[in-house]
């Protein structure tokens, strides 16, 4: 990209902290070494829990404007890096059309936390947990990667390679997470296992996008599963559920399938057997939401809440 900003690189104060007013400067920042701080909820928390020192230079963006809009823009919707989880929980936009994502954001920690954490901060710390990763998965979300020498636009599959490691380099700005126009008859969930109702990072999670056909039975199917692999894992083989109603045995169906492409870990948390299972029931859980949305049932955000996830009569 030939960017002018690319000529105040040498002569860029490399301050410890800058805060920036618009993305050129966050570049310059970034290319003299800087790491982008958003609503420092993963870096700064981080920090103070000793798991990482604060690097030495650090950029703020959130007072980027544009940064942190939410837009429409043809065929897409653009949500800005900096958009917060507290806005995207209540955006008519992204509650009307890209509902999964509503759900992840507003199951992220506490309103403290969601009202200062960003989407591109939740996108760039690259953990398998995060919440808003198999919502922009299913939704097939693009990510824009900025800086002095051009855009790119990644899938989240070429940007997140491991546990907490992104493809970006280290003077690429995350500066928004493309989505496509939604067709009719669409709906989009998220659910995760939690042990407890805030707080809590998810144990196995799912998210669905399902499409439905004139009748009613599945024409297009989206599963993507949360902390079960090194990254965010997409369902494949969905394509034989194509063309059947969402009934009992379809939903069992998809629980069978994500189980069996689950690769967790055992930890403190949980077994590998107890996640590879209850991933398949919150993905069941996901299909039957999106596809009650998709047929234009409401169902408040986020999904966990509305339906009382956990009980354990649910289907
Ligand atoms: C109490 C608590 C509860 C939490 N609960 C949850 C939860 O339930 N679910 C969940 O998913 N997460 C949770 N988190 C993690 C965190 O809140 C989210 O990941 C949040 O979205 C991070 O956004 P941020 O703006 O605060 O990121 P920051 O801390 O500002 O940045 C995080 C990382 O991303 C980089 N970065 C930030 N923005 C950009 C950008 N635009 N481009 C390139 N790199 C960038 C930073 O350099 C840093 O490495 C929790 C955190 C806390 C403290």
């Amino acid at each position: 990209m030939n960017n002018p900003a690319a000529a105040d690189t040498a002569s860029y104060n490399a301050a410890p902290f800058t805060i920036a007013d618009n993305v050129d400067t966050a570049l310059a920042a970034m290319a003299a070494g800087a790491r982008p701080i958003a609503g420092g909820t993963d870096l700064v928390v981080g920090a103070r829990q000793g798991k990482s020192p604060l690097p030495t230079m650090l950029v703020a963006i959130d007072r980027v404007p544009g940064l942190a809009e939410v837009r429409v823009d043809e065929e897409r919707v653009v949500l800005g890096s900096a958009v917060t989880h507290a806005r995207l929980m209540t955006d008519e936009i992204v509650v009307g059309d890209y509902t999964a994502l509503a759900d992840a954001a507003a199951l992220v920690g506490s309103p403290a936390t969601r009202n200062v954490g960003t989407l591109g901060g939740n996108v760039m710390n690259g953990s398998p947990a995060m919440d808003t990763g198999a919502p922009l998965v299913v939704l097939g979300a693009m990510i824009e990667l900025t800086s002095q020498n051009g855009v790119r636009l990644l899938s989240p599959a070429e940007l997140w390679t491991g546990p907490g490691t992104t493809a970006a380099t280290s003077d690429e700005l995350c500066t928004a997470c493309i989505l496509p126009g939604r067709p009719e008859r669409s709906g989009s969930a998220y659910v995760r296992l939690e042990y407890r109702r805030a707080m809590e990072i998810a144990v196995v999670g799912a998210s669905a996008s399902v499409r439905l056909d004139d009748s009613g039975h599945l024409e297009h199917l989206s599963v993507a599963l949360t902390a079960v692999a090194p990254t965010i894992v997409e369902v494949h083989s969905l394509e034989e559920l194509v063309g059947r109603p969402v009934d009992e045995r379809l939903l069992t169906d998809v629980a069978r399938i994500a189980s069996s492409q689950a690769q967790p870990i055992s930890d403190l948390r949980a077994g590998a057997d107890y996640r590879s299972h209850t991933v398949g029931v919150m993905a069941r859980r996901a299909v039957d939401a999106g596809a009650r949305r998709a047929a234009g049932q409401h169902i408040a955000v986020p999904v966990n809440r509305a339906e009382g996830v956990g009980r354990t009569e649910q289907r």
